[in-house]
């Protein structure tokens, strides 16, 4: 008898601490689901990369989907439907064709009610016919005619250049050059070097789109006399939607090709906007640690 209640009670003790137990421990892991499938970068190497990155945090479960391949015959974009509401974040290493409107639609939604967006690259070059998509990034790669230009002048102070007004999207050579962090107190770039010196890379500039609800994180100072503007253009931003926030960095141009010693996707900085970025989107906080050795403002740092 005795003992029969003994086990009533545990069992009862097992029971109330199942259902007293939290639904989600702010230990889990973040789920990250990585598009790809088409890009003019070399998406079937830097995905692996990327995804190996976040998973050494031990902070992410890392999945990715991969479209069709560029011209595909539309039956093939069936195939195509990732369930977003699945993950926190989904993170774009995309750069192609655009996406049927079911999964337009999907994506939209997903960010609304909260999820989280982390775009590399030139993942902000598609979609240039998909309004909510231009209202996520801000500033995309377009023709000068397509929208405002957003940039800071040397005092750091926004200018804002009207569609048509200055130059389109474009870049100069690859070189290295120190990106300035601009809102210090932003969670991602807490405790980074005010500026640290980047890699070559392609420096972009003349993007152009709605550039409403604009928070530039940090920007760099694209050179005249390399074929520049002459002003300080963002590097990485973020952009509310809904309940959910969008983080894109035109950092990390990998060509293909392009030897991993020259990727600026090693650059330990990057990691940690990359990292960090999808921790933020997704839980509002960052608790990874940046690298040890960050770049500071005279030199590079590249992860193994
Ligand atoms: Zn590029």
């Amino acid at each position: 008898m005795r003992s029969q209640l003994t086990l009533f009670v545990a069992l009862l003790a097992a029971l109330l601490g199942m259902l007293t137990a939290p639904a989600a421990d702010a230990a889990d892991p973040i789920r990250v689901l990585i598009v790809d499938g088409q890009n003019n970068h070399d998406w079937e190497r830097t995905t692996p990369y990327i995804k190996g990155f976040l998973e050494e945090t031990g902070r992410f479960n890392v999945y990715v989907v991969t479209t069709p391949p560029k011209g595909a015959k539309p039956a093939a974009w069936n195939g195509f439907r990732p369930q977003f509401e699945d993950y926190d974040v989904v993170l774009s290493n995309y750069n192609g064709e655009t996406w049927p409107e079911t999964v337009r639609n999907e994506f939209e939604a997903f960010v609304k009610r909260g999820g989280g967006v982390v775009n590399v690259h030139a993942a902000n070059n598609p979609f240039p016919d998909w309004p909510a998509f231009n209202d996520m990034i801000g500033l995309a790669w377009r023709r000068a005619d397509f929208g405002d230009r957003l940039v800071l002048d040397d005092d750091g102070k926004p200018v804002r250049f009207e569609a048509g007004e200055g130059p389109g999207a474009g870049h100069g050579p690859r070189y290295p050059y120190p990106v300035v962090v601009r809102d210090r107190k932003h969670p991602v770039v807490e405790g980074f070097p005010a500026e640290w010196m980047h890699p070559a890379d392609e420096l972009y500039h003349g993007q152009r789109g709605p550039a409403l609800n604009m928070n530039i994180v940090a920007t760099a100072y694209s050179d005249s006399s390399k074929r520049g503007t002459g002003y300080h253009e963002p590097m990485v931003w973020w952009i509310p939607f809904g309940e959910g926030k969008v983080f894109t960095t035109v950092l990390g141009h990998v060509g293909r090709n392009q030897k991993q010693d020259e990727w600026p996707m090693r650059c330990q900085g990057f990691q940690a906007l990359v990292t960090r970025g999808c921790e933020w989107v997704a839980t509002g906080e960052v608790t990874l640690p940046l690298p040890e050795n960050m770049p500071t403002a005279e030199e590079v740092s590249l992860a193994p």
